[in-house]
């Protein structure tokens, strides 16, 4: 069958979505411009932003990829205020960002779970109930998930990381803290609750091949997510990981691999909000907006106080660390038009995918 064929399939499969990974020059070219064609079909071009908070750096776990893992004593840990994360979200508000995230190393207990419900709360309050609320705070418990659920966000992101049992174990700790049976459990509970469920995978991990990324793809059909998230997986020089450096692709092989993972997603999943992750922008200081040419919609700027940003560093080069978040915001305005896209400022920009999965369960009810 010809590339442009496979393009134009309904429902690729595996085999398909290789050739999709594995395509260069004119039929990467192809990829793309389907993807774009695609998306402006299915979503429009309307980008819609985010504004990122990480409010904290401090984390229970040890992925063996992340710089804020708990084993890493290099880094200085930093907790937000609730006044300061109130004050990140308006300033998200008055520039009508549509939404906030917030997000976190993990931290499980019951007065971290109160401290979220009363932030969602505070965040709806202040905003007169306009800014919409994601969640990117790690495995919890299904009832911390329903209480945060009722306060008012209504968007979660918790990446798969990868959808290779085997991959999964050799990127995290063997202990039951970092379990991938644990971590499918939560992405199906979220669902279940009503949230917009996102996930993600980074992409030219250690180990990784072609093969498993698009089963990556087919995984995230599978479980019929609304979101997603991903980007490069960048080493740090503080992980354990970082011993594998020499035998990962070179950098922009990887940062091209992440955009094809984008179009070929946008292709198999033609509806569902697709985020062009930080970590483009970290290899190619154009990345997110490449990644919109590709098929993203989604932009998460962060709106972070600059003094923190540096310490939220998961991994190398991560951007726009010094600046203060206006700076972002100017930069950003004007390189969305210049991939072809508008921003749909002031609004939630759901997942179309969501919406109509709610009314098909509607109706069988
Ligand atoms: N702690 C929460 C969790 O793990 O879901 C949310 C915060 S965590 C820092 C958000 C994401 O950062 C992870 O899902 C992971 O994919 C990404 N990340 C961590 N280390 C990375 C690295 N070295 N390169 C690229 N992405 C990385
Ligand atoms: Fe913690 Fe998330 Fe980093 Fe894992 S990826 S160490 S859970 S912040």
């Amino acid at each position: 069958m010809g590339f442009n064929d496979i393009l134009l399939m309904d429902d690729p499969g595996k085999a398909e979505l290789v050739r999709m990974l594995s395509a260069e020059n004119e039929d990467k070219q192809l990829l793309f411009d389907r993807a774009a064609r695609v998306k402006e079909e299915q979503v429009s071009r309307k980008v819609y932003f985010r504004g990122l908070i990480e409010f904290s750096n401090i984390c229970s776990k040890n992925c063996y990829y992340c710089g804020i893992r708990k084993g890493n004593t290099k880094t200085a840990r930093y907790n937000l205020s609730d006044d300061e994360i109130l004050h990140a979200a308006r300033y998200a508000h008055e520039k009508r960002y549509g939404s906030v995230v917030l997000q976190a190393g993990e931290l499980r207990s019951p007065a971290f779970t109160r401290r979220i419900e009363k932030l969602c709360r505070g965040i709806k309050e202040l905003s007169g109930g306009e800014l919409g609320i994601t969640l990117s705070l790690g495995e919890q418990d299904q009832d911390t998930y329903q209480r945060w659920f009722e306060s008012g966000a209504h968007r979660y992101l918790l990446r798969i990381e990868t959808s290779n049992r085997e991959l999964y174990r050799k990127i995290h700790p063997p202990d039951e803290y970092h379990d991938f049976d644990t971590r499918n459990r939560c992405l199906r509970e979220l669902q279940d609750i009503g949230y917009q469920s996102g996930t993600g995978v980074m992409i030219g991990l250690p180990y990784q091949t072609i093969e498993r990324l698009a089963d990556d793809l087919i995984f995230m059909k599978e479980i019929d997510v609304d979101m997603v998230g991903m980007g490069p997986y960048i080493e740090h020089h503080d992980t354990p990981l970082y011993r594998f450096r020499h035998e990962l692709l070179p950098a922009g092989a990887r940062f091209q691999l992440a955009l094809k993972m984008i179009a070929a997603l946008r292709i198999l999943m033609k509806d569902i909000n697709i985020a062009a992750a930080t970590a483009l922008q970290a290899i190619d200081p154009l990345g997110r907006e490449k990644g919109i040419r590709a098929g993203a919609n989604v932009i998460m700027p962060n709106v972070t106080p600059g003094l923190y940003r540096n310490d939220y560093a998961l991994y190398e080069n991560k951007p726009c660390t010094d600046e203060d978040p206006d700076d972002c915001l100017d930069c950003l305005d004007a390189r969305v038009q210049l991939a072809d896209g508008e921003i749909g400022y002031g609004e939630w920009g759901d997942s179309k995918h969501y919406m109509k999965r709610i009314q098909g369960q509607n109706k069988l009810q």
